[in-house]
């Protein structure tokens, strides 16, 4: 594979041998090994004046489940393990054409491995859940490492930017307000100098507080203010500081966006690993391009124990007419870049834009990665698929705004949830929950354990108990 840019001695996609050797991962690993199935998802098309996907079977089916918009990590979590442990039918119905929710990726004509809904990389602190994804795929070890494309300070709005790590390490600060920082007891200090602890003397209230009592203002101005607007419509003190305190402020020269103990790639993609899951499972049945409420409302769903409901949960409650949850979306705008210099578009495989002059957030590069198809790995391709990446209110539920406003009226629709009988919202758009995909495994394998261990399909610990925040990379 051509090194690219951003490889270290220790390999592609990995960061330099001291922080590489932190990655619990430290080559291939996982089963599947030989395993290369075809595509085999039926992409069924439904038709408005046939019950549920002109397939009677399945409208004939009792499953113990149905999993709606399931075939994301959480129904498809649930569905293997009450497959696997308990022998449990379930019928899973996406909407989409797809499985694997907004994980899935596919290879594109060039032969890229590319993400159709931005980059998903894998990273946990959890043995369990690491145990668990390695028995559908194997994994490759990928250091995760940004770059942003940040603006000098004094140098204005559209002036000069320099290419620094997100989050910021010692090179950021240096780079960016030539604070000659060496080791890091300096960078400790340095950090100490700049901060600003909130006025009122207790915790950060908010995500600008969060922000300021950890890197104060000067870092807080050039990283995170204007990134924040872009990527949810709302400056850092309208958010909560969960929200910023996602990202790590380092004191070493670690640029590793994550600092978990297992960090890797599947090594034939996402979907793959979604295939290995469901595909060959008797018990597991799955339908696309099958709406929920479609079926909902026409009385057309299959009859079934119990209903994983994996959706926004305000859409579920969508005719008591409540105010709507809010949610934050994104869109990808693609080019395939014909013959960048050294066969690369960008430095690494993520370059953020945190500055107000450009409109998208940040820039995923896709060939930076090492579990991408051969062609790519023997250096065949010699063009590169970027996606820019922009922020929007209005399309696919992407992310839950975290607020005290939207705080407080999920837990209204929480409270009617937990009387509904039969019915279990699972996942980041059903919990109105920040989760990272380590997070949403480990929900549902904690939910499993539940219904093994009380009969209930219900979460062992509240949302926001996965971790100090949102769950901090
Ligand atoms: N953030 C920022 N500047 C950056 C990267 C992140 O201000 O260059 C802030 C921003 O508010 C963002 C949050 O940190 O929403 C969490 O970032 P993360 O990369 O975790 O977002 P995700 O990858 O989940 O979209």
């Amino acid at each position: 594979m051509p090194a690219g840019p951003f490889a270290s001695s220790v390999g592609v996609g990995r960061a330099e041998p001291e922080w590489a050797a932190l990655n619990k991962v430290t080559g291939v690993c996982g089963d599947f090994a030989r395993r290369i199935s075809p595509p085999r998802v039926p992409r069924v098309q439904s038709s408005p004046s046939t019950p549920f996907n002109s397939t009677p079977d399945v409208y004939e089916l009792h499953p113990d489940i149905i999993a709606s918009y399931g075939t994301a990590l959480s129904g498809a979590v649930l569905a293997e393990r009450c497959s696997a442990e308990l022998g449990m039918t379930s019928v899973i119905i996406d909407k989409r054409d797809h499985i694997g929710g907004n994980c899935y990726d596919y290879v594109t004509e060039d032969g890229i491995r590319a993400s159709k809904y931005g980059a998903h990389l894998f990273h946990t602190q959890h043995a369990r859940v690491w145990e668990y994804v390695q028995r559908f795929s194997e994994w490759i070890p990928f250091d995760h490492r940004v770059k942003g494309r940040v603006p000098v300070p004094g140098a204005g709005p559209a002036g000069d930017k320099k290419l620094v790590p997100i989050p910021p390490t010692q090179e950021t600060v240096n780079a960016l307000f030539d604070a000659g920082v060496r080791d890091e007891d300096a960078m400790a200090r340095w950090y100490e100098s700049e901060r600003v602890a909130p006025a009122h003397g207790g915790e950060p209230a908010n995500g600008e507080e969060a922000a300021l009592s950890r890197v104060g203002p000067r870092l807080y101005e050039v990283i995170f203010k204007h990134y924040t607007k872009k990527q949810w419509d709302k400056y850092p003190e309208e958010l909560d500081a969960s929200v910023l305190m996602r990202l790590p402020c380092r004191t070493s020269t670690d640029d590793r966006y994550f600092g978990d103990a297992w960090q890797a790639l599947p090594a034939r993609g996402y979907t793959r690993l979604f295939e290995n899951m469901l595909l060959d499972d008797p018990n597991v049945t799955i339908r696309l391009d099958c709406d929920f409420f479609a079926h909902r409302e026409k009385g057309t769903l299959p009859k079934h124990k119990l209903l994983v409901y994996t959706g926004q949960i305000d859409s579920y409650y969508a005719a008591l007419g409540m105010p709507k949850l809010e949610y934050r979306s994104l869109r990808f705008e693609e080019e395939f870049v014909d013959a960048p210099d050294g066969g690369f578009f960008q430095e690494a495989m993520v370059v953020n834009y945190p500055s107000a002059d450009v409109p998208f957030t940040r820039v995923v590069e896709y060939k930076h990665t090492p579990n991408q198809p051969n062609k790519i790995k023997k250096g065949a391709v010699r063009g590169s698929l970027i996606a820019r990446e922009y922020s929007c209110a209005d399309g696919e539920p992407y992310y839950p705004v975290p607020n005290p406003e939207n705080r407080a009226l999920y837990e209204k629709y929480a409270a009617l949830a937990a009387k509904e009988p039969g019915v279990a919202f699972v996942g980041r758009l059903a919990s109105y929950k920040y989760f990272n995909m380590d997070q949403a495994i480990l929900n549902a394998l904690e939910m499993f354990d539940n219904l093994k261990e009380t009969g209930t399909l219900a979460p062992k610990r509240r949302p926001e108990d996965f971790g100090p925040g949102d769950g901090p990379k």
